[in-house]
């Protein structure tokens, strides 16, 4: 299986280098070369089977030699060791025909666990293999870095550093940052928003020189293995509710769109999937272009679902590299026009985009709304970003196609927003029970790109 880049200028890849690269050297995301299939029959027998059996037969066919089934079965077995919930993503029902998936169960109670959990032994398993060693560097708005964190911390291969929004993440998100204490574990506080932090990532992967000094590898929603991990439950989700033999359709709260990307993927696969709804909350760019074409940032207002406050939202790229006919150049002069300011999605290119991914966009009130009556008609507590996805699905559905919302974090990750809308507070789970009383460690730094490279050169030695 090779990777090719979104911008059709850089190496193509096998598996190991394009998850160890991250970002592709043109710029681009690296995406499979052909999208493995799964038969009607393949699909029928993942019924029953456990999520990580599961996970093994989907992800299998994207791994090439990198690693043995032997391996590969053990990477998945460790990665969902440690979550709180034997099904791992396990089905609620919130009304007839609607359903809520709980990818909150892992580590650090949001969906990126998924990801990052499987990235974590993945990367171990191949440095540890070559003697190399890497310093993973990411931005977040709160829930990236806390599971990156968790995924990696203590590992003798791996240094990570992780850029996030002073003041702008919750306190859980926070301390789940700041109270790891292995010394591989760098968590920095930068002035300004999740897209800065996000464009000064982008720049120490553009700056080859630093790159290569210190071995820069990127776990940021555009590491093809995180988009791959997150392919899995769409299939075990489905099944449970009766595919191959019937479709179903998916709400997903999106930002940077690498999750509903990997329900395109697993739609691409073979999995029969009705629709793919793109839930936007106030910051709702992506909504706006699949509504009208036009990609246009026009500043981050900071919401109640933080950790969809983008208006850069890096996967859309692999997005429009399918709808412009995987045509890099395209790609490329987007992203140029992007850099001046927006750019229009060309006609054919918007249909495409449209026959895959339908879109809603949820006020602050909304999602208030959604927490209220959801909790009142069901006794779910939604989170906040989870709700954005409840009030869209409602808004989407169709009679006779089950609807899955993916429920991306415990309610306990935002309990101010929760506690607001509901009159209830949520608990944090027993297992991280004591939170409040770690001690924190954090550095303050500046909106800089110099000080920044300086840093993290001092503190890897390199
Ligand atoms: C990251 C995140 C999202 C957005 O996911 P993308 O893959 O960036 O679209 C939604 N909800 C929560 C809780 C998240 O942490």
């Amino acid at each position: 299986m090779k990777y090719i880049s979104t911008r059709g200028q850089a190496p193509v890849l096998n598996f190991e280098e394009a998850m160890l690269t991250g970002l592709a050297r043109d710029g681009g995301l690296y995406v499979p070369e052909t999208i493995p299939q799964m038969s009607h029959a393949d699909i029928a027998a993942l019924e029953g089977l456990s999520y990580e059996e599961a996970a093994f037969r989907v992800m299998r066919p994207f791994i090439g030699d990198t690693f043995n089934d032997d391996e590969f079965n053990q990477i998945i077995a460790k990665a969902y060791a440690g979550f709180g919930h034997a099904a791992r993503a396990p089905l609620v029902q919130l009304d007839s025909g609607h359903f809520l998936l709980e990818l909150f169960h892992g580590p650090t109670l949001a969906f990126k666990d998924f990801a990052m959990q499987l990235i974590g032994q993945l990367f171990e398993a191949a440095l540890k293999r070559n003697g190399r060693r890497v310093c993973i560097v990411g931005a977040t708005s709160g829930d990236t870095g806390s599971a990156a964190i968790e995924a990696f911390r203590g590992l003798k291969a791996v240094d990570v550093f992780i850029l996030y929004p002073h003041g702008r993440v919750s306190e859980v998100q926070r301390r789940q940052m700041t109270t790891p204490s292995e010394s591989n574990v760098h968590a920095l506080a930068m002035d300004g928003h999740f897209d800065d932090c996000q464009a000064r990532l982008k720049d120490m992967f553009n700056d080859f020189e630093f790159r290569d000094a210190v071995g820069l590898a990127g776990v940021n929603s555009i590491n093809w293995a995180r988009v791959l991990a997150q392919v899995v439950y769409y299939f075990t989700s489905a099944v449970s509710l009766g595919a191959p033999h019937r479709k179903v359709s998916f709400t997903v709260p999106t930002g940077n769109f690498g999750d509903i990307f990997a329900g395109y993927i697993a739609k691409r696969m073979g999995l029969p999937i009705d629709r793919l709804v793109v839930a936007t909350n106030q910051n709702d760019i992506l909504h706006r272009c699949l509504s009208g074409g036009e990609y246009k940032p026009d500043g981050v207002v900071p919401s109640i679902s933080p950790s969809m406050d983008i208006q850069v939202s890096s996967n859309f790229e692999r997005a429009l590299f399918e709808a412009y006919g995987r045509d890099g150049n395209a790609v490329s002069q987007l992203m140029d026009e992007l850099k001046a300011g927006g750019f229009n999605v060309s006609q054919g290119a918007l249909q495409v985009l449209r026959e895959n991914f339908d879109s809603g966009r949820c006020s602050e009130e909304e999602t208030r709304t959604t927490i209220r009556e959801a909790y009142a008609r069901t006794g779910e507590l939604l989170c906040p970003h989870s709700a954005v996805g409840v009030k869209v699905a409602k808004e989407q559905r169709v009679a006779g196609t089950p609807m899955i919302t993916l429920a991306t974090a415990h309610p306990a990750k935002f309990p101010a927003a929760v506690e607001d809308s509901s009159g209830v507070h949520p608990p944090l789970p027993d297992r991280m029970s004591d939170l409040y009383e770690r001690d924190e460690r954090v550095t303050r730094v500046e909106n800089d790109l110099d000080a920044l490279e300086t840093l993290i050169r001092e503190r890897t030695g390199n």
